[in-house]
């Protein structure tokens, strides 16, 4: 039985909460207490196994992809209605299992995901083909034209940052195409995404439609990702998971999609208003303790403004609230784990190994609970592995330039190419460095704006396809020719 106020799940496979089948359970932890929350059900292949034939039902029976698209979209839309209506409820689940601050997940997450799910809604009955004319024939002859169709069963593998919001990334388009899913989310955070889910069997999607399996990535999402049954896989998360899941992937050549990480540069020119330039920076890299994957971890200041910029950075991250993640006030929360407490930890000793020095915070803050001090770098060099590597924890490199050449050159100097954001009054510079920069999300004067409308998904090794946007149904859709001799 578990104990007293901590909760214990089940799978949602096929319509119904479900026990795994050799009836295991793994724990889940309040990061800002340490204290044990809730019992998961750890699946293992045959749940898997399950799971997938369930999406695998609902999608060959018609059912959902043969919908009217009109009703698909009804559904959808009930579906953010409840989302709407359960937002508390949602933000306070997400924000005790994985420590992003309340305020961010209710006032942030909670908006962008009823609205991505109403945009997709809006989709599902726009989801059109082209007729096009054969180029080598006589124009009467033929009439070819296509239709965009539904991949199939998608596995979606999603990680602890913001976890409720993760899920309705994935599930938002992949709905809306006509697809079905199995959800595999981080056993860090799954509470969210299995009320989630719940909510979305409540507004009326079929049996089968939506399935969450949950347990440890090596049990439950390894079986999930290499999968036969599986037409198409999109996963969010590190970049070594990530390396992994491509492997899988290419045994059944599965479509593939990829979220992956990013160590996005931040810059701030001399014109730039230092008022706004130093918030932004500072939330750029802080937002959600930094377990952000758009985290502006380096930032590039240019000389004439860099000390008076790192001593108001000193002086503001003191100020910051610092505190257990339900505090409505609180803006620095726990991390995750111990052990990512751990790995942000050993990646600043290293910093100060190569030579960089610590300007502000550094240590572990309140105990219990995850907590580490917003940290602040100087004399940081840009091969550094501080500099290079995601940290995925509050810490930021803070580093001078001296030209516009320069610095555009060190912003790309990454295997990563997430985000970035410029901080300048100089409209010309703003675009150019826009326009130059290797990234799939560029801010300027903001940092971290997103928009169901728009479309989110990195360069290089950041990822592969777009999430939100008209272009995040691409992953979900095929397109098919059809070509009728009709003379
Ligand atoms: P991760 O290993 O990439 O986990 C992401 C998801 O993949 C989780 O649901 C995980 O399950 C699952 N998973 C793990 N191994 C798998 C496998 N072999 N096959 C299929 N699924 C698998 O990330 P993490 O360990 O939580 O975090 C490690 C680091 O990744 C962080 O420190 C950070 O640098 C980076 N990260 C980046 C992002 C991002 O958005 N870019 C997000 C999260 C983490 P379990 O967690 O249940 O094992
Ligand atoms: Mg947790």
């Amino acid at each position: 039985m578990p104990e007293t106020g901590v909760s214990r799940h089940q799978l949602l496979i096929d319509g119904k909460w479900v026990d795994p089948v050799d009836g295991a359970h793994i724990d889940t932890h309040d990061p800002s207490t340490g204290q044990k929350l809730a019992e998961l059900a750890a699946a293992g292949p045959w749940d898997v196994d399950l799971a997938v034939q369930s999406a695998r039902r609902a999608f060959d029976d018609g059912l959902w992809r043969r919908m009217p698209a009109e009703a698909r979209a009804r559904l959808l839309h009930r579906f953010a209605d409840l989302i709407e209506e359960h937002a508390d409820e949602l933000a306070s689940i997400d924000t005790r299992d994985c420590g992003k601050p309340y305020a961010f997940i209710r006032n942030v997450d909670l908006p962008n995901m009823a609205d991505l799910v109403r945009y997709m809604a809006g989709w599902a009955t726009k989801l059109e083909g082209r007729t096009i004319p054969l180029s080598r024939q006589d124009p009467t002859a033929y009439l070819s034209y296509t239709r965009r169709q539904p991949v199939g069963v998608v596995a979606q593998v999603i990680p602890w940052n913001g976890a409720v919001l993760a899920a309705t990334w994935k599930l938002a388009p992949a709905l809306a195409a006509g697809c079905t899913v199995v959800l595999k989310p981080a056993e860090l955070a799954s509470l969210g995404p299995l009320r989630l889910a719940e909510l979305a069997v409540e507004a009326g999607l079929p049996d089968g439609v939506v399935n969450v399996i949950t347990g440890t990535g090596a049990d439950a999402g390894a079986p999930l990702v290499a999968h036969p049954q599986v037409d198409k896989v999109a996963f969010t998360g590190s970049v070594e998971t990530g390396k992994g899941i491509v492997a899988a992937a290419a045994q059944n050549l599965t479509k593939l999609t990829l979220e992956l990480g990013g160590k996005s540069p931040a810059v701030i020119y001399d014109d730039a208003d230092l008022d706004l330039a130093v918030d932004g920076a500072l939330a750029a890299v802080l937002y959600a303790q930094g377990e952000a994957c758009t985290a502006g971890s380096r930032l590039y200041v240019q000389r004439p403004v860099h000390d008076e910029v790192l001593s108001r950075i000193e002086a503001a991250v003191p100020k910051l609230r610092l505190g257990e993640s339900s505090d409505p006030d609180v803006v620095v929360g726990p991390l995750v784990s111990e052990r990512q407490r751990s790995k942000v930890i050993s990646f600043v000793d290293g910093a100060v190994g190569d030579g960089a020095e610590v300007i502000a915070g550094g240590a572990t803050a309140r105990d219990p609970g995850y907590f580490l001090e917003p940290t602040v770098l100087g004399g940081v060099h840009d091969q550094m592995t501080v500099a290079r590597e995601e940290i995925f924890g509050p810490v930021v490199s803070v580093m001078a330039f001296d030209d516009e050449a320069e610095v555009i050159r060190r912003a790309n100097d990454t295997t990563f190419g997430l985000a970035a954001g410029v901080w300048t009054t100089n409209v010309a510079r703003a675009h150019r460095f826009a326009n130059a920069v290797n990234a799939g999300a560029v801010w300027v004067n903001c940092y971290n704006v997103f928009d169901a409308a728009l479309p989110f998904g990195g360069f290089k090794r950041s990822g592969w396809g777009k999430e939100m946007g008209e272009e995040a149904l691409d992953g979900y859709l095929q397109s098919k020719a059809v070509t009728l001799a009709i003379s």
